[in-house]
């Protein structure tokens, strides 16, 4: 099913085309015609999985619908859509997807996030836009201080409502929910719908349709996914050997904490490797200016903690290294969930060190599938026989492809 069966309107089309798509995810498929009825939709979907797209249509379908029934130039002063994210990272990618695939209409997104200039903000705001981008903190900030308000709100969306729930912003959540217009459409989108996200559900949204494509807690299906029992002292010269193993394009390392993201970070640039760090003690400007780097291809190793593991649309991503286990098994499908996106394949590669073998069991069962046990040939492992996952006989070897994806 092609995009103009969905009976966008042209200047959409358009978007759609210079992105490159050339068919609807399934989540799109799922979720775009029920929302452009005006229905509120819930979206069990993955970050991958194109949910981006699957909101922003049908909020940039009724802004320009509104606009011609309004006659034009004075819409775009007030705000008519919200769209709430966990992260900065997160609300800033979001915004620059609206702004591509608004590109060819006149409306026009800001974001509002914390650890930006507030007074920029404010500014940006005057100068009108029917689109805001914002994490929950900074938002109430506004509407506390009266450079912002809510009152022309038409579309609401609530991306990663799980992550927001994780990260403690239900109460800010609520807050600005109870702000709204009750006359409005509201979206939501949600990896998985623990029972807190269900009763905002039930509280904000109206007899939604529900859409789910991914089976619940599914790893992208396009992934590779590796364990490499390793004992802890060795980690970081397993993780050396494989990065120069056959050499990658770009990939991302995940670590436990910030200070083993900045050890880590700190071993490979001692050993020539070149990478960015990102995690939350950065600021903002930091954080930026290294996601610029990573993404633009400066540099092709991106070192971060969790906090980058939801939400981050990095295309390009052709391999996911676990340094650590993640301690929830669903961070580990966030995590993985960084390669194998839409369009590309990926393998994701967990280093398993003897003290974190116990998670083993209960990530695989989370995702329904036992992971392949490997080795990296030729490295002078020192594996303790009780290594339960080490069992040399069931490992195959491994060999990290080299994988050209082309940056965009
Ligand atoms: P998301 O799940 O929103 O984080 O999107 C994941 C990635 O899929 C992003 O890099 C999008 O650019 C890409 N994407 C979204 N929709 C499509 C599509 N219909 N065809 C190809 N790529 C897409």
């Amino acid at each position: 099913m092609p995009f103009n069966t969905f009976g966008l309107r042209p200047e959409l089309l358009q978007g759609i085309q210079a992105l490159g798509y050339a068919a609807p995810t399934p989540v799109q498929a799922a979720a775009i015609p029920e929302a452009l009825q005006g229905k509120d939709v819930i979206g069990s979907a993955q970050t991958g999985s194109g949910k981006t797209v699957a909101f922003t249509l049908p909020l940039l379908s009724r802004l320009l619908a509104d606009r011609e029934a309004e006659g034009g130039a004075k819409a775009g002063l007030r705000v008519r859509a919200l769209v709430l994210t966990p992260t900065r990272e997160l609300a800033t990618q979001v915004e620059r997807m609206i702004s591509e695939l608004a590109k060819f209409s006149p409306v026009k997104c800001v974001v509002v996030i914390g650890g930006a200039s507030f007074h920029a903000q404010t500014q940006e705001l005057k100068r009108g836009a029917e689109v805001v981008v914002a994490t929950p903190g900074r938002l109430l900030d506004h509407i506390r201080s009266g450079t912002f308000n809510l009152q022309n709100v038409r579309v609401a969306v609530l991306d990663e409502a799980d992550r927001m729930l994780d990260m403690g912003f239900m109460p800010d959540v609520r807050r600005i929910m109870k702000m709204l217009p009750a006359e409005r459409q509201t979206l939501m989108f949600s990896a998985t719908i623990p029972i807190e996200v269900e009763r905002v559900v039930n509280e904000f949204m109206r007899t939604p349709v529900r859409v789910s494509v991914d089976k619940p807690h599914s790893t992208a299906t396009m992934v590779k996914q590796w364990l490499f029992p390793v004992t802890e002292d060795q980690k970081a010269t397993l993780l050396e050997a494989m990065l120069k193993a056959e050499g990658v394009d770009s990939v991302i390392i995940f670590t436990r904490t910030k200070v083993r993201a900045d050890r880590v970070a700190g071993w490979l640039q001692r050993k020539a490797i070149r990478c960015v760090v990102l995690h939350s003690d950065l600021s903002q400007s930091e954080r930026d200016r290294g996601m610029a780097d990573f993404r633009e291809g400066r540099h092709t190793v991106l070192v971060a903690t969790d906090l980058a593991a939801r939400g981050l649309d990095v295309p390009e991503v052709s391999h996911v290294i676990n340094y650590d286990v993640p301690e929830h098994a669903e961070d580990y499908v966030h995590r993985i969930g960084r390669t194998g996106r839409a369009m590309t394949a990926g393998d994701a590669a967990t280093l398993v060190a003897l003290e974190e073998e116990k998670l083993v069991p209960i990530i695989e069962a989370f995702i329904g599938q036992e992971i392949e046990r490997k080795a990296l040939p030729g490295f002078p492992y020192r594996v303790p026989p009780r290594m339960k996952t080490y069992r040399p006989s069931l490992m195959s070897s491994f060999r990290m492809r080299r994988r050209s994806i082309p940056r965009r």
